[in-house]
């Protein structure tokens, strides 16, 4: 069976046969996807799939990454801080490393990107290529992931320069979208429903994985699988799993994440996160490799409730893998969580970790609420956000991009 035909089980065939309609005017099509990191984070994660499933289409997709050294990644995690609306300056020495940097990459990737029909370009890491790009021949879109809701101004300003001459740019939600001369595309990301994070798994190996971790399977757990980012929260998580611990003392936390390679504070997070646990034998910080996709799925599917009490967020991917295991998700009241946790419905959207905690209280005590918040969950994510749709829309654009 052919990849794109094991989805028919999942999607139906009709979606199938679509992306094969919508495909063949692009085939033989040279595209290229260009981002900072090949493993760890939401793009990365994406873009595993997507190249395999847009080649199977016959369109010849690749994958590039580009590399930098440690100042590089400073200036970029600055970049994504500010975009997310921190408000600290970045220093033009910082600048100066990112765009020299850039310009060293593009001398190895010009003939590939000047070449490809459509360059997709992720987030501002690679942002610069196109300016050294000048013999392009095809469309470059600018895909940003981030929650650009309320961008530091003077950060966005610069950033924009290098973006206002890409032909088109695609954010995840409405509110993230900026002003810019080209036309704007509306896409989120999503999850795949038979990579190694989402299949199911046997009971046996989920308890192994309860065991290696010591975990209780008799005791309501709580899950966040996130990068150790602050805006992320992991210490809002613990804040709230503390508050209900006091009503529920049998509940156990668990913060899983791992580093992306594009991301240098993640030790600073981690050391403040297993301050805030310490002492407390119910909290279990683990730290994963990136590769620990079946483990953090394990984990997914063991939580009784999924948090993700981001106060920042591109989109979460974690909560729709969440939501595909059936998991009620209480996410922060921001960006992407927003379009995914129905208030009520798919979970509940928490601004505090108060919120949060009377949120875990009153689904702890109503295990019918769990489960059925849990259907709907993984209906709403069956409907929007699996790779298929994600393939549909990304087809479209380059179909309307081509003409
Ligand atoms: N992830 C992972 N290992 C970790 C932490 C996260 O594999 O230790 C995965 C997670 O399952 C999800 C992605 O990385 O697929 C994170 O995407 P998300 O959109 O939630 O956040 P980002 O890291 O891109 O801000």
């Amino acid at each position: 069976m052919s990849l794109l035909e094991a989805y028919a089980d999942v999607v139906g065939p009709d979606v199938i046969a679509h992306l094969r309609q919508l495909a063949r005017p692009l085939a033989g099509a040279k595209v290229v996807h260009v981002n900072s990191t090949r493993v760890g984070g939401g793009v990365a994660e994406i873009l595993t799939k997507l190249i395999p499933l847009t080649r199977e289409l016959g369109i010849d997709a690749h994958w590039e990454v580009i590399s930098g050294e440690e100042q590089f990644f400073e200036c970029t995690k600055g970049f994504h801080n500010t975009l997310q609306g921190n408000r600290t300056p970045i220093s033009n020495n910082l600048l100066n490393v990112f765009e020299k940097t850039n310009e060293r990459n593009a001398e190895t990737l010009r003939p590939t990107l000047e070449d490809a029909d459509f360059v997709f370009i992720h987030d501002p890491q690679p942002a610069p290529l196109l300016r050294y790009c000048p013999d392009r021949k095809g469309k470059w879109i600018w895909r940003c992931h981030i929650d650009a809701s309320h961008p530091y101004r003077p950060v966005w300003k610069y950033l924009r320069n290098f973006v206002a001459p890409y032909d088109a740019s695609i954010f995840s939600l409405a509110a993230f979208a900026q002003e810019l001369p080209h036309p704007q595309y509306l896409i989120p990301p999503s999850i795949d429903p038979l990579s190694e994070k989402n299949i199911e798994l046997e009971p046996q190996y989920i308890q192994s994985i309860l065991d290696r971790y010591q975990l209780d399977p008799q005791r309501p757990l709580l899950a966040q699988v996130s990068r150790f980012d602050r805006f992320k929260d992991p210490l809002g998580v613990i804040q709230a799993y503390q508050l209900a611990k006091q009503f529920l003392p049998s509940i156990q936390l668990v913060l899983a994440g791992g580093g992306a390679s594009d991301d240098p504070e993640g030790s600073a997070v981690l050391s403040e996160v297993q301050a805030a646990a310490q002492g407390d034998p119910d909290i279990h910080v683990l730290l994963l490799p990136s590769d620990a996709n079946l483990e953090i799925n394990a984990l997914q599917r063991s939580a009784d409730i999924v948090l993700q009490k981001s106060i920042r967020e591109g989109f979460g991917l974690t909560v729709t893998e969440a939501m595909w295991k059936g998991k009620p998700v209480i996410g922060g009241d921001v960006g992407g969580i927003r379009l995914q946790v129905i208030n009520h419905h798919t979970g509940f959207l928490a601004n505090t970790p108060e919120g949060a905690a009377l949120r875990i209280r009153y689904l702890l005590h109503q295990p019918q609420k769990i489960q059925a918040m849990g259907e709907k969950a993984q209906s709403f994510v069956r409907d929007n956000f699996l790779i298929t749709r994600h393939l549909r829309e990304y087809l479209t654009l380059m179909a309307a991009l081509f003409y």
